[in-house]
């Protein structure tokens, strides 16, 4: 038990107009060497190769997830199966962790404020609470100069008209919380459908954008640690089939101006919220400009590339700015292409891994996820090869092929 309890767990700021507050809370004498305890708050894919990246190191994982077969649970020293806000929990992760973060942006901004009374959080409340609303992440976007497509915010059915009239149509209606890989958002062409869109999402707060037409997607992830030094991966272009990352490239098909504008605009970002950890910046390529999509505050799935094609992967990144480490050397060995393995693969009668692991240059991660359901991240594969182009052809036959 703590000397001192935990306080109580409500209260976060989760206002954009706050300071975003992504700065680490310094508690923790830095570095934190191997040997120490990391905690994690998720115990997804994200989570597991972070646990498996730190456990590489020498540190010791400790996980909260309420799920008993949560894919970073099975991996670390001790799964904590109980809920985000849960009080004995979240005190005992306190106790035993040098250092905790978070591998999905929906935990609760309160939890992440309540653990920063004892020990070294990263990233902070602020930002997480920032990325984990869309209305908020739009607005503190919009607020600090960074170009998005166009938007309003929609909080009740009473805002629909002049959203519309704001945004014109086609447009997206996407809830402001809890949406993702493209669930929680639904095309409207007319005021009908937008008013039976914001109905079937129970009325709750959303954000209406403009369907720009996209000449491509790109992401960048960083690495920023507490002195506001910044480590960039390379850009990673992305395609998404139906609201889920179907396959990333790297380097990018894209031109140079390109590459630096999004790395210059990725630092921007986490400069300005004063970020501290690993986070990833989508954008959409549109006319030749690049519009910010969404904020992650965490390893995203467009670094998985990282895994197999950088000195340094983006989780390993993840435990050295947690453990207040200097950032390692984020350079590319090889054009890498990553694609995505959903569940839907199960659907008859399972992938053919042997095809797959054939080929010498080709690099499987699977999540120990026990159910496979249509659109479930299962695992994903790397295909390192001479050039994109060349590793974009492989990995499209094997996927086709499994
Ligand atoms: P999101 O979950 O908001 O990142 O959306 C998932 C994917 O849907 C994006 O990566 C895009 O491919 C597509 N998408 C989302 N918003 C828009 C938009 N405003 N216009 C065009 N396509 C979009």
């Amino acid at each position: 038990m703590s000397s001192k309890p935990l306080p109580v767990l409500r209260g976060a700021s989760d206002s954009p107009r706050a300071s975003a507050g992504g700065t680490a809370s310094p508690r923790a004498a830095l570095p934190i060497l191997p040997g120490a305890t990391l905690g994690i708050l998720g115990g997804g894919q994200l989570g597991r190769m972070f646990t498996v990246a730190a456990r590489t190191l020498g540190y010791k994982v400790m996980v909260l997830d309420p799920d008993p077969a949560s894919p970073a649970g099975q991996m670390a020293d001790v799964h904590l199966q109980a809920g985000y806000t849960d009080e004995a929990a979240l005190d005992r992760l306190a106790q035993s962790c040098a250092a905790v973060t978070t591998e999905f942006e929906n935990v609760p901004a309160a939890s992440l404020i309540a653990l920063a009374e004892h020990c070294r959080v990263a990233p902070g409340a602020g930002a997480v609470a920032i990325a984990q609303d869309r209305s908020h992440e739009k607005s503190w976007l919009a607020q600090h100069g960074f170009a998005t497509a166009p938007f309003a915010l929609v909080y009740s059915e009473g805002d629909l008209d002049a959203a519309l009239a704001e945004v014109g149509t086609p447009a997206l209606l996407k809830v402001a919380r809890f949406g993702y890989d493209g669930k929680g958002q639904a095309r409207v062409e007319t005021r009908d459908s937008a008013r039976a869109a914001l109905r079937e999402f129970g009325g709750q707060p959303c954000v209406l954008e403009a369907y720009v037409k996209l000449d491509g997607e790109v992401s960048v992830v960083l690495a920023r640690n507490d002195a506001g030094e910044c480590a960039l991966f390379p850009v990673a272009e992305n395609r998404h089939v139906d609201g889920i990352l179907d396959v990333s490239l790297v380097p990018a098909r894209v031109s140079a101006s390109i590459v630096q504008q999004a790395q210059d605009l990725a630092r921007a970002v986490a400069d300005a919220l004063g970020y501290v950890g690993v986070m990833a910046v989508e954008f959409f390529l549109v006319e030749g400009r690049l519009l910010i999509n969404e904020i992650a505050p965490r390893p995203h799935n467009s670094g998985h590339y990282t895994l197999d094609a950088c000195v340094t992967d983006q989780f390993e990144q993840q435990v050295r700015v947690l453990a207040g480490l200097p950032p390692g050397d984020t350079r590319l060995l090889s054009p890498v292409a990553m694609v995505n393995i959903l569940g839907d693969r199960w659907q008859n009668g399972g992938p053919h891994w042997a095809a797959l692991l054939a080929h010498p240059n080709v690099k499987l991660h699977l999540y120990g996820k026990e159910t496979a359901r249509p659109g479930r991240k299962m695992g994903h594969f790397n295909v390192l090869d001479a050039d994109a182009a060349a590793a974009l052809k492989l990995a499209e036959a094997l996927r086709d092929a499994l």
